[in-house]
């Protein structure tokens, strides 16, 4: 059996369509969003990142800007910064490009966001409204995760999903938004591998989600049939990058699967978009 592609490019298409009406209506009404990210220090990978982002803005009308600050910025003026975007007007999203240097407390100046500007679904506050079921602003890429999930048409009902990797952007957001559909979700992480027991929870997989960030992590061999398989790496291997899942030997078993790149990176894209967008109305009151 050769598994269904789960194209991440056409799931963002819709979605960035669904956002440019939105943006359309509220613009009519006189109302516009604008995106601020806010980069500690010069850091040319994150530049690529941030130009691409400012590229997918403009196309769909968000107005973006880059903030860059001094690298040996302190963690009480960054945070000043923040709250100084979290008043101005005419911000209506903010996000926080990481790494921050040494010594600041990445956590505090997440917390300083403020939770009605919080696109990228950063701070503490975002993240509780997952656990209470009730997501708003969530992590971009735990949201992409679901949507590309919900896209096949399964139900989670009592579905066995094995999340590997537990960050606080991907793997705990995204299994917290799986239980809720009460599915039955195994977080399995570094304790797991080094415990040997990686590979038994993966066989048992339905729904299979892996963030890990090792390239060809999981072997496409012990991948259950007719999975479905959502892969978030993305790892440089020689001149190719690719995911945590060995995908030439894995889509042969599974049912569905995200390629990388093209899977889950465009649909994470398209949900920062969306995000931007139901802050512009909550912020509105619209939402
Ligand atoms: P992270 O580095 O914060 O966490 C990694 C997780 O993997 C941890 O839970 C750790 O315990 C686990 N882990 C490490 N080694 C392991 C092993 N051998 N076996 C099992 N688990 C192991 O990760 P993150 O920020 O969630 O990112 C993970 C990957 O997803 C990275 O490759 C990142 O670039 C990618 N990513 C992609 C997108 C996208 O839009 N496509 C977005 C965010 C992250």
């Amino acid at each position: 059996m050769s598994a269904k592609i789960l194209a991440g490019k056409e799931i963002a298409e819709k979605i960035k369509q669904d956002v440019k009406k939105d943006l359309e209506i509220l613009r009519e009404k006189g109302i516009t969003a604008k995106l601020v990210a806010v980069q500690v220090g010069k850091n040319p990978s994150s530049a690529v990142y941030l130009n691409a982002q400012k590229k997918s803005c403009q196309a769909i009308g968000i107005n973006h800007e880059v903030k860059i600050l001094d690298n040996n910025i302190s963690e009480a003026d960054l945070i000043q910064f923040i709250q100084h975007l979290n008043k101005d007007k005419e911000t209506t999203g903010i996000i926080l490009q990481l790494p921050l240097p040494q010594g600041v407390d990445v956590r505090k100046v997440q917390s300083s966001i403020s939770v009605e500007k919080d696109v990228e679904g950063v701070n503490p506050a975002n993240l509780g409204w997952i656990v209470y079921g009730r997501p708003f602003l969530a992590p971009c890429t735990a949201l992409a995760v679901k949507e590309l999930i919900d896209s096949t048409g399964i139900d989670l009902y009592g579905k066995e999903v094995v999340m590997v990797g537990h960050s606080d952007i991907v793997g705990k957001p995204v299994s917290l938004l799986l239980v809720d559909k009460f599915a039955t979700v195994t977080i399995c992480h570094i304790g797991t591998s080094e415990k040997g027991m990686l590979e038994a929870h993966v066989k048992m997989a339905e729904i299979l989600v892996v963030a890990v960030g090792k390239a060809h992590l999981i072997k496409g061999d012990i991948i259950k049939e007719g999975a479905t398989v959502i892969d978030v790496g993305i790892n440089k291997l020689g001149d190719k990058i690719v995911g945590d899942v060995e995908f030439e030997i894995a889509k042969e078993r599974a049912g569905w699967i995200t390629p990388v790149p093209g899977g889950v990176g465009p649909v994470t894209t398209a949900i920062l978009l969306r995000n931007t967008v139901n802050a512009v109305k909550n912020l509105n009151k619209l939402a």
